[in-house]
């Protein structure tokens, strides 16, 4: 019997992979994680039946969180991640030499445990000595943190269950307390085909708190729609003028210096959020 998982977008549109199995599955007190083994794209974690991230395909993702604000910021020393608990983006953090500390604040250790065993290529940073890792709500670390990062990048859940109060512009306001004085931060903003009013909303909320708000994209295919938008508010420094010079050589597989600036080149449906 062949088994596909499904998740469904609309209640007429959904993503679909074949499933050889089911490596681990559990109710934690936050969300339902199963951790499946696919035919295409190798070990997926879901989360509440959405896809967070897949073997094949997580390197658009974590290296589009994390490289595109640490070539912005000129010199980035302590980072924050809210969410992130399968480690892909603080894999990608850690390759920047001038990053010093790099902190993850994780809502559910389940996330984070079921990620070091069954998907090992993404989790491979924890041990890194300049990762400290909270298992804890990272809006009440926020509205608790004064002037503290460079840069915060939000690698959070959907709007649903714990992440609904990282959507709302209260926690943007937040961040931009959390932030140095010349800090930024990105925030994945999901998909402009089913969420535009969602992606709308953010945009505007943050264009009210910090003088430079951009949108960049990058393509996703597990996830709905397969084009994948992220917020960026900055309090001085501007993606789109990235002084040459700051950009180094870094291992990737989706991440450019060309990309960095062609992530922000939006398609007219999509630019037209911002407005
Ligand atoms: N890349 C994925 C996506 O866009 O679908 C998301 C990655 S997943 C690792 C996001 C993580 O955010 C989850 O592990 C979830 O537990 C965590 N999370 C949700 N709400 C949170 C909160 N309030 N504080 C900290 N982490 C939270």
């Amino acid at each position: 019997m062949e088994l596909w998982y499904t998740e469904k977008q609309t209640e007429n549109y959904g993503i679909t992979a074949k499933i050889k199995r089911s490596l681990a599955t559990e109710e934690t007190p936050y969300q339902k994680l199963d951790m499946l083994e696919t035919e295409e794209f190798g070990n997926m974690l879901t989360l509440d039946g959405m896809v967070m991230t897949t073997e094949r395909d997580e390197f658009v993702y974590h290296e589009m969180v994390a490289h595109v604000p640490l070539f912005t910021h000129p010199h980035p020393k302590h980072v924050l991640v809210v969410g992130g608990g399968d480690g892909g983006v603080i894999r990608e953090v850690v390759k920047h030499p001038e990053v010093e500390k790099v902190t993850l604040v994780e809502i559910d250790g389940s996330v984070i445990e079921h990620s070091k065993k069954f998907l090992p290529t993404i989790a491979s940073a924890f041990d890194d000595p300049k990762v400290e890792v909270i298992v804890g709500d990272g809006f009440m670390h926020i509205a608790e943190s004064r002037e503290a990062y460079d840069v915060i990048m939000v690698d959070s859940t959907e709007p649903v269950g714990p992440a609904v109060k990282l959507f709302e512009k209260g926690f943007y306001e937040g961040l931009s307390r959390a932030l140095k004085e010349d800090g930024l931060f990105i925030a994945q903003t999901d998909n402009p085909w089913f969420k535009a009013d969602l992606i709308r909303q953010v945009y505007s909320d943050v264009k009210e708190i910090f003088p430079i708000t951009r949108l960049y994209t990058a393509n996703v295919p597990t996830y709905p729609s397969g084009l994948w938008t992220f917020t960026m508010g900055s309090k001085k420094h501007d993606p789109l003028e990235v002084n040459e010079a700051r950009f180094h050589d870094i291992e990737t597989k989706y991440y450019t210096k060309a990309l960095h600036k062609a992530a922000f080149v939006l398609p007219k449906f999509v630019e037209d959020l911002t407005k």
